[in-house]
């Protein structure tokens, strides 16, 4: 993989003072040079699981948490969490992203039971866990992080998506997630995942209360933590969507396609040691994903049979494995479904 190129200064002008299309042919440069001239787009078959909506984080982003006692408040059980993925095995899933709220109950034993209930009877991989779960399952169970990671992968995590990030700037994370761990910690549990063998994505929501520089400093350290580790696989980001969210009051405007173009060109051309750049459909629709192809994005994401999440907050954008198939070949690439790891599983 190329090495550095840029530092934060020429990353904030970027930004700041470059035209949409120059970033986008910047980072369509990178994205052909890492992954020479390939024309494969890829995307994976998986579903969100969210196990719970009970969480005492309290983000005034999300739409989704619920209070314990809250009316539609659940915690599945393992036979919905089964039949959820039998139903994604049937369409030929290999992944399923299983995340919730920091429930304030549980504690390592019931991720090790459900974890090693799912390994025995599917051939599927958990991709499980936010580094704020992680850090919520070792303070609840009165041990380490490094002990929560051993014991969660022992009993069948294969891999960690990147969520909780949000904006690595403290000053930022306090008033959007004022409950959440601090962008250290955030970091601390995925170096440790990383140093254990379990690979991580990353991943950015932006458009809430963060400045360029903060998009910078976010991105530079998400790209020092790979100089270290070498542990992430992708990069994800999304922009913040304010629908029934506490912080709907005060951010009243939502990010444009515009900015996420460039944002996502900016991250192929900072992020020159992580391979993969996801696009995100879900947040901002098939054309949009589509279009950035061109900017950067090499990955199409997951078809999300079930998403809950982004819902939450009015975003109903819906694709099947077909939908994606079209939208690749129709931008003149070749689409392949991979696994977890970027292993190309079949092409389309
Ligand atoms: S974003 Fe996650 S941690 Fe924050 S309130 Fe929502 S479910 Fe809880």
């Amino acid at each position: 993989m190329s090495s550095n190129i840029i530092n934060r200064k020429e990353a904030l002008s970027l930004l700041e003072n470059e035209s949409l299309l120059t970033l986008g042919e910047m980072a369509n440069d990178i994205k052909k040079k890492i992954h020479n001239n390939s024309k494969l787009i890829t995307f994976v078959i998986d579903r969100n699981i969210n196990y719970t909506n009970i969480c005492k984080c309290k983000c005034k982003f999300c739409a989704f948490y619920r209070e314990e006692d809250s009316k539609d408040a659940y915690l599945l059980d393992k036979e919905q969490i089964f039949q959820k993925i039998e139903e994604t095995i049937d369409l030929q899933g290999t992944q399923i992203l299983i995340q919730g709220g920091l429930h304030p109950l549980l504690k390592i034993n019931y991720f090790t039971d459900l974890f090693s209930s799912i390994k025995n009877r599917y051939n599927i991989n958990i991709h499980g866990l936010s580094a704020p779960e992680i850090w919520h399952i070792a303070q609840n169970s009165g041990i380490s992080v490094e002990d929560t990671l051993k014991r969660l992968k022992d009993s069948g995590l294969g891999s960690i998506p990147g969520g909780g990030a949000e904006i690595l700037v403290d000053k930022v994370r306090s008033q959007i997630s004022p409950n959440k761990i601090s962008w250290d910690k955030w970091a601390y549990v995925i170096k440790t995942a990383h140093k254990l063998g379990i690979r991580t994505s990353a991943t950015m929501m932006f458009g809430t209360v963060e400045n360029s520089e903060d998009i910078v400093e976010h991105l530079f350290r998400v790209r020092e933590i790979q100089e270290e580790s070498g542990g992430f696989t992708a990069f994800i980001c999304w922009s913040f969507q304010p629908l029934n969210t506490e912080l709907h009051k005060s951010v009243n405007y939502s990010s444009t396609g515009v900015d996420f173009l460039k944002i996502l060109a900016l991250s192929r051309i900072v992020l020159n040691n992580i391979k993969n750049i996801q696009t995100s459909w879900v947040t901002q629709g098939s054309k949009i994903a589509q279009t950035s192809l061109f900017f950067g994005a090499n990955d199409f994401g997951s078809t999300m049979i079930e998403e809950n999440v982004v819902a939450a907050a009015g975003v109903n954008f819906r694709m099947s494995i077909d939908d994606i198939v079209y939208l690749i070949k129709d931008a003149g690439f070749e689409p392949a479904q991979r696994d977890t790891f970027y292993n190309i599983v079949r092409k389309l």
